[in-house]
């Protein structure tokens, strides 16, 4: 018998006939011989609703009161769920997150899971239920209600399985495994046998949202066994997320483009060359809490130097204070913005063993003409920041330069 962690995602449970289809798969499972665990999101729209609910009242949300108020979605499915299996005769329990004690640390909104009590779980297991957990969501020591981030349910699914020890964990979502880009974006993309952890982790990283970024760093560090599948489809492979140890067969050099529309570039003109300067400059903005993604410095001239970076859009309007006030402690001479800016990566472990890559992507993209402003490169991605509005052509043309079309590329 194994023992299994399903997610299902938003749109899987958006409404009573969805659910009753959950319901269906989750008791076929068990069915099956298998014990079964199911995290649920809450259904599709509604952790945006409570949010803008939530600013309606208060502009800036208090963040520990945010967190009671969009851990709710996720209790009203985990109840549905529950219902629609006793309906079928299935025995099943419901837990929020502090019921089952997920316990975080009390960082509201993007709260770290921290440690998981199974005791519950199992004996509802033993016993023939099914467990329903609450997804997104937990509790810190002092018994405050805290949420993981946006997309947190996957993070529930995999800290879930790694505690239980399952066999798996099954993310199940509205695409029927991990693709070689967006699909919405790019229709040809193709869906991914495999892909391993660290091609998974900066997709995630890189923009990618079909899976949270921290689900993927939690089952890397317990060897969790991580699938993508679709909810809506029946039989299936999905993608299996394995490590790269795992795999004897050669790699394609490019396995996916990921990408991120939410980007905004800071630049600060005309700023002495001088040691420090860049902790001056950014010292501030990480005091604030504002995430630097790709930076540049230029070669100076006349003494004087220009430096550029990005952050996410909704941080610009801060940032841009910020380097405000810096700006006349540094010596600068004007500080300039753009909020509309995209960030496009090509990710793959075969770049380790293959020269040429970044060339064909500058290439690529300028036959386009499409400006590169950034760069930012590792050992299996290199990420450019372009202007938004090219950035569905972008992917699409790095897409098809690679081959990512292909079947075997
Ligand atoms: P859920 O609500 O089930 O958590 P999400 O919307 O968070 O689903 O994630 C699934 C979506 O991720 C897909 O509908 C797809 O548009 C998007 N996505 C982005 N990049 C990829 C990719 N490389 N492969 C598959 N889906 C992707
Ligand atoms: N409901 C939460 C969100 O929309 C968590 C999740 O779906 O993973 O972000
Ligand atoms: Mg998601």
């Amino acid at each position: 018998m194994a023992l299994i962690v399903q997610k299902y995602g938003g749109t899987s449970v958006g409404n009573p006939e969805r659910i009753k289809n959950v319901a269906r798969r989750v008791a076929a499972a068990q069915a099956a011989g298998d014990q079964i665990v199911v995290v649920v999101s809450a259904m599709s729209g509604e952790t945006n609703r409570l949010i803008a609910l939530a600013k309606e009242v208060q502009a800036n949300p208090d963040p520990r009161e945010l967190d009671v108020i969009v851990s709710t979605g996720e209790q009203v499915t985990i109840g549905l769920l529950c219902m629609a299996l006793l309906e079928m005769g299935v025995k099943a329990r419901s837990y929020t997150g502090g019921q089952v004690r997920i316990l975080t640390d009390n960082s509201f909104t993007k709260a770290r899971i921290l440690k998981i009590d199974e005791d519950r779980m199992r004996r509802d297991l033993e016993s023939g239920h099914v467990v329903v957990v609450a997804g997104f969501q937990g509790v810190d020591d002092a018994g405050n209600i805290t949420t993981l981030g946006r997309g947190g349910s996957d993070t529930t699914g995999v800290a879930l399985a790694a505690a239980l020890r399952a066999d798996e964990c099954q993310i199940y979502t509205d695409v029927d495994g991990v693709y070689t880009t967006d699909p919405r974006i790019v229709p040809e993309a193709r869906k991914l046998d495999r892909i391993t952890f660290e091609e998974m982790l900066e997709m995630a990283s890189l923009g990618s949202k079909v899976l949270q970024i921290r689900s993927v760093e939690f089952a890397g560090k317990y060897k969790v066994r991580l699938r993508v599948l679709s909810s809506f489809q029946e039989g299936g492979e999905g993608t299996l997320i394995t490590f790269e140890d795992d795999i004897k067969m050669e790699q394609p050099i490019i396995s996916g483009i990921a990408f991120n529309r939410d980007e905004a570039k800071l630049t600060v003109l005309g700023v002495p060359d001088r040691p420090g300067i860049a902790y001056q400059i950014l010292g501030p903005v990480a005091e604030a809490n504002i995430d630097v993604d790709m930076i540049i410095q230029n070669v100076s001239h006349d003494g004087t130097t220009d430096f550029s970076f990005t952050v996410n859009r909704n941080e610009f309007d801060r940032a841009t204070k910020i380097l405000e006030d810096v700006k006349a402690h540094v010596g600068a001479r004007e500080i300039r913005g753009d909020r509309s800016m995209a960030k496009v990566s090509v990710v793959g472990v075969g770049m380790r063993s293959h020269v040429g890559i970044a060339s064909k992507m500058f290439r690529t993209l300028a036959e386009e003409g499409i400006n590169i402003q950034m760069i930012s490169t590792s050992e299996i991605k290199i990420s450019v920041a372009i202007d938004e509005k090219y950035l569905e052509l972008a992917v699409r043309v790095l897409h098809k330069a690679f081959e990512l079309d292909q079947v075997g590329a």
